[in-house]
């Protein structure tokens, strides 16, 4: 058969797993994937495709299993220029000590955008296809995701004090609307309202969230419930928890993304479980900042959609979803006291479809089905490490790691091939960028050694 490809050239992607993220369905072996204009075509037998569609471009995968483009449900992909500035601390201190004082010193819209393309080379070669990103100039941030080909929920930050990109919270949100109206035509980019915490925006605001919300049918992208002192204090100054709080003005509904979700008692995990609210996982920077442990297996079983985030470079160190899921999955179990807690399966699907269940995109991404956009990661078997292999899909949880992500593509484009970005106006920008990272380096040792030393721990 001779297919009408009108812009794109077809392609067949000839893997040796598939592992399509369907709920209830179980691993593909010698199936292939053809790709038309961006889109998943089919997928069927190799043998009946290669006969079907003997002109498509094929791609030997001969030792890989392919999987959908992974989500990383949480980050700040822009702090990736701050890796390492505030490492064993706990969370009040890093943000009140190193992260806001430095953020003070150095935010811009050209830092943003050359944190962004430097957290984008490391996402895109870990097989992260979509991010969920919340950080100051999110325009600058969407700048660096397209270049990169990704494909990126911008947060439209809120929070309740002056930073170089807005004024106040009427001025952030005035900001992120006009940057929504220029972008929502694009295919690759969707939108969050994204208040920062509960702790960082006044009632006033949260109020006026919930009303926007409601009208746009926007996403809440929300740190929430990440230290036993955040519910603590609010219940000190509100006399609610967080949740509760936020609940009083409409926040709590199937579009609220509750980042962290650690504190969370049995009331408030039947809360979000009754209101189909999601939470963004982010094991590592919760375990480096001390946070504690998200009742994940509990919060499943409420029935409660769990996504998977790296959060910002800064509090990680790495943007490495593959890492955070193997974490994840042995966490969860010793939380549970459950070996059976949060399995390979149920990570894999926080992986892909949970995050783009959360964040609304799931009839386009998470999952490898026929119509929905070509997302997908082939990941290398073939290395020793990976012998013997009994279910690649564990293996993927158990096993793998970033380095046998070796060929991503994002709405059928290849943008990397054998562990290399691909696209020319990419590579020219992070060119640029190695030449501009010796200069922010010095630029963040000045600002750190700037910093008033007695407040430093
Ligand atoms: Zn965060």
């Amino acid at each position: 058969m001779t297919l009408n490809t009108e812009t794109k050239p077809a392609t067949l992607l000839l893997p040796r797993w598939i592992a399509t993220a369907v709920p209830g369905q179980s691993l593909l072996t010698s199936q292939g994937v053809l790709i038309v204009d961006g889109l998943i075509r089919e997928i069927a037998a190799q043998a009946q495709l290669l006969a079907s569609y003997p002109d498509a471009e094929q791609i030997e995968l001969a030792d890989h299993l392919l999987i959908p483009g992974l989500v990383n449900l949480h980050c700040h992909a822009a702090m990736s220029l701050l890796r390492g500035v505030g490492d064993d601390l706990p969370l009040e201190q890093w943000l009140a000590s190193r992260i806001w004082p430095l953020e003070r010193e150095l935010l811009s819209e050209s830092f943003v955008y050359d944190g962004s393309l430097l957290a984008a080379s490391e996402m895109l070669r870990a097989g992260i296809t979509t991010v969920n990103d919340m950080y100051f100039f999110p325009e600058a941030g969407i700048e660096a995701m397209r270049v990169a080909g990704m494909r990126v929920s911008a947060g439209l930050i809120v929070i309740d004090f002056p930073s170089a990109y807005a004024h106040h919270a009427e001025d952030y949100l005035r900001k992120g609307m006009a940057i929504r109206d220029r972008w929502r035509q694009d295919p690759r980019v969707s939108f969050c309202l994204a208040p920062h915490a509960p702790y960082t925006v006044s009632d006033a605001v949260l109020e006026q969230l919930g009303v926007l919300s409601a009208e746009l049918s926007l996403p809440v992208h929300m740190h929430l419930h990440e230290t036993a002192f955040e519910v603590e204090a609010s219940l000190r100054l509100h006399g609610l928890r967080p949740l509760q709080r936020i609940a009083k003005f409409g926040l709590l509904g199937p579009d609220l993304i509750a980042v962290h979700a650690v504190h969370f008692n049995e009331a408030d995990m039947a809360m979000m479980a009754a209101a189909a609210a999601h939470v963004a996982h982010c094991p590592h920077s919760n375990l480096k900042l001390a946070s504690g442990f998200a009742p994940i297996d509990a919060l499943l079983k409420a029935g409660v959609n769990v996504g998977l985030g790296t959060d910002g470079a800064a509090s990680n160190n790495r943007l490495d979803l593959l890492a955070e899921a193997a974490s994840a999955a042995r966490l969860a179990k010793a939380v549970a006291g459950d070996a059976s807690a949060f399995s390979a399966l149920e990570v894999f699907h926080a992986l892909t479809l949970g995050g783009a269940t959360a964040l609304g995109l799931q009839d386009r991404i998470g999952s490898i089905e026929q119509g929905k956009q070509a997302d997908l990661v082939a990941v290398d078997y073939s290395t020793l490490d990976a012998y013997p292999c009994m279910d690649p899909l564990s293996h993927l949880i158990y096993v793998c790691g970033r380095e046998q992500v070796s060929d991503v593509w994002v709405a059928g484009e290849p943008v990397v091939r054998m562990r290399q970005p691909v696209s020319l106006a990419f590579n020219q920008q992070i060119d640029r960028l190695r030449s501009r990272l010796p200069l922010w380096q010095n630029q963040v040792v000045s600002a750190l050694n700037g910093l008033d030393r007695s407040k430093l721990v």
